[in-house]
Formats: C-alpha cells, sequence, structure tokens
C-alpha cells in the first residue's frame, strides 16, 4: 500500500502529539519510536508500538518514509538532525531563529550527500507565522510586519525562574500588551519597544522560608529575560500550580499593515490561539511530513523550509479536489 510509514525520533511532548496526530491522519501510519532512553522505559497509548534505540535507527531506514524530528532545539537537534538526515527524509520544528541559516548549511549537506530531502524549522514560529510574514511584505511592500506571542507559556522565561534562589517552581506567561496590537491592527505602524510590545507574568511557588521580596527583586531585574519589559510576580501554592498551570498554552497574532498606490490601507493579520503548543506544533509536522514524503517521491533532495513547500503538497486531498472544495 502507499500509506507513509512515519517514525518519530525523541518521544517528549512534541514526540506525544506527533503520535497523536497521526493517529488522525488515515494516509499515514506510525512505523515506530527512536528514543536515547531504554526503550522499554517509555509508556505509549499503544503497547504494540515498536519503541526502538535511537542509535540504531539507520538499520531501519528501508522501514521509514519519513522520519519527524521531535528533540529539543538547543541540544538534541544540532547532532541528530543532520546524523538522521543521512539516512531518512526528515522533518523538524529546530526553532532558534539566530542560527537556522547554519542549521539549514548542515541538514542541506547530509541530505544530498545521501539523497535525502529534508524540511527544517516547521511550525507555527518558526513556520506558519513565517509564511504569513513573507506573505505580507511580498504583497504589501510598503508597510510593516509586528509579530506578537501569547498569552503563552514560555519555556526559557520559566527556565529562569526556576534558577532563582528560593523559588521551588513557577511558570511565566508572555502577554502581548492590547494597546499595542490595538494600534498596530489600526494601521499605525508604529514602533514599539519590547516592553511596549509584551509583558510577563510569573507565577513562583517558594520554598519554605524563602524572602518573598528578595525573589521578586531577582525576577523583575534579571538581565535578558525580564529587565527590559513589564515583569510581575505573583506567589502561589503548588496545588494551584499544578491544577491551573500544567498545560501549554501559547498563540499569538501575525499583523501587516501596508498601502497601496493610492494611499489605501490594507491590514493582513493571521492569529492562532492554543490550548497546547507541543500539541499544535506537532500537528503541523505530521502535515509537512506528509509533503516531505512526497517531495522526496518526485526526486527532490537537500533541505528545504516552509518558503519552499507548495501548500496543496500538505493536504490528503489530491489537486483536483482541493481546486473542488477549497479554491
Ligand atoms: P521535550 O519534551 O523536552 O523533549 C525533547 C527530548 O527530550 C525528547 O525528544 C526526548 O528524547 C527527551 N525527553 C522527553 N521527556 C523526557 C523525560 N521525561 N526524561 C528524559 N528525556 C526526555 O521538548 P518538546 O516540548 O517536545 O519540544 C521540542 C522542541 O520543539 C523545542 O526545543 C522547541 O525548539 C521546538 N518547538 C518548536 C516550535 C515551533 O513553532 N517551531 C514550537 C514549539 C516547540 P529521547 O526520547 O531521545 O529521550
Amino acid at each position: 500500500s502507499d500509506t507513509i510509514r512515519v517514525g518519530i525520533a525523541g518521544y517528549g511532548n512534541l514526540g506525544r502529539g506527533a503520535l497523536a496526530a497521526l493517529a488522525r491522519c488515515p494516509d499515514m501510519r506510525l512505523a515506530g519510536v527512536f528514543t536515547r532512553r531504554d526503550p522499554t522505559s517509555l509508556r505509549l497509548p499503544d503497547p504494540a508500538t515498536p519503541v526502538l534505540p535511537l542509535d540504531e535507527a539507520a538499520a531501519h531506514r528501508d522501514d521509514i518514509d519519513v522520519m519527524i524530528l521531535c528533540g529539543g532545539s538547543k541540544d538534541d537537534l544540532p547532532d541528530q538532525g543532520p546524523e538522521l538526515a543521512r539516512s531518512f527524509t526528515t522533518v523538524d520544528s529546530y526553532d532558534t531563529h539566530a542560527r537556522i541559516p547554519r542549521y539549514f548549511e548542515a541538514i542541506d549537506a547530509a541530505a544530498r550527500a545521501h539523497g535525502n530531502l529534508s524540511i527544517i524549522a516547521v511550525g507555527w514560529d518558526p513556520g506558519l507565522f513565517s509564511i504569513n510574514r513573507l506573505m505580507g511584505e511580498a504583497i504589501l511592500p510598503a508597510g510593516a510586519t509586528h509579530t506578537f506571542w501569547g498569552k503563552g507559556l514560555s519555556q526559557g522565561h520559566s527556565d529562569a525562574i526556576r534558577r532563582v534562589p528560593g523559588v521551588r517552581a513557577g511558570v511565566q506567561y508572555t502577554i502581548p500588551v492590547p494597546e499595542a496590537v490595538a494600534r498596530v491592527r489600526a494601521g499605525e505602524q508604529p514602533s514599539l519597544s519590547p516592553r511596549e510590545k509584551h509583558r510577563r507574568e510569573c507565577l513562583v511557588v517558594l520554598e519554605p522560608g524563602a524572602d518573598a521580596r528578595a525573589v521578586e527583586q531577582a525576577i523583575v531585574a534579571m538581565p535578558d529575560y525580564f529587565a527590559d519589559y513589564d515583569t510581575t510576580v505573583r506567589f502561589i501554592d503548588e496545588a494551584t500550580l499544578a491544577r491551573e498551570h500544567a498545560g501549554m498554552p501559547h498563540g499569538g497574532f501575525v499583523i501587516r499593515s501596508g498601502q497601496t498606490a493610492s494611499a489605501e490601507r490594507q491590514t493582513m493579520e493571521f492569529s492562532l490561539k492554543l490550548d497546547s503548543n507541543p500539541a499544535f506544533t506537532s500537528s503541523v509536522l505530521v502535515a509537512y511530513a506528509r509533503a516531505a514524503w512526497r517531495m522526496k517521491a518526485a526526486g527532490e533532495t537537500g533541505a528545504r523550509t516552509v518558503f519552499d513547500v507548495a501548500p496543496g503538497l500538505l493536504s490528503p486531498r489530491s489537486p483536483e479536489a482541493l481546486r473542488q472544495a477549497l479554491l
């Protein structure tokens, strides 16, 4: 059959999300999960799913059409990406924006040398937001693009809070400033500082006996993370944290406002409101896995980004069906 056989490399939040997303795609099936941990230590929803050691993945290259890379951008993908691109058609959600060009080169060399195709930096930002920034610029060359993130949980800022002495646990939400969003939507094209665009809200569980004042000061003054923002710190108990802040919501807006010849105002907006960032991101990865498989089947090799993938390739429907139903 021509069901697309998919592998998942790394079983964290994205890996679990990819598994769930594949179950909703009848044209694809999960062929195996690969992990650096002891495979018997993972608990998958279906105990019959093969779980295999990641370092033996290459031996399974003939059983897998596309490998979805679900490792972390900071420490996992810089090694796993080029390594797996030697043996598989891959998609990943590499999101360290400043290093994407270098990562692209490494993946491109590995994929090209071995006749494979890899789509990198797939997800929502980078990913769907990037496409919308490109469309805004291309269609309205006279104008300005603003990206707002949130309300959402930022993993990096949450980690930073947890490193402050006296903090037992905590999360950080990034929140767009409503007045700034309103000015951008109105077509003002304002120039906005970081503080004017987003504020940061920290919910913190203290260690017993910790000094709340000192913890708050240490957080709001932290350079790079909080000092350039209006940051609020609220103290909560562990049960509230577990009950109300265990999810990973996120989202945001890409807004392009511009002018056409006669100075008419034109505004384009794309927005996301996500209950679960990783579940959504992995759903995007699964759609791009379908496209990667088709591009590889058409003979393409090397690295690609979302800018290079035609939208129709993401859909399980035929081009004829798409023209009839969605055009
Ligand atoms: P994560 O849960 O920390 O998982 C990363 C890796 O850590 C997994 O592949 C897994 O590898 C290992 N791991 C997971 N749980 C573990 C545990 N309990 N014990 C030991 N190891 C464990 O990260 P994530 O939330 O899936 O996110 C992955 C990346 O996605 C992020 O780094 C981010 O860059 C990216 N992302 C991109 C976008 C976008 O829009 N482009 C959006 C969201 C996230 P093994 O199975 O091999 O151990």
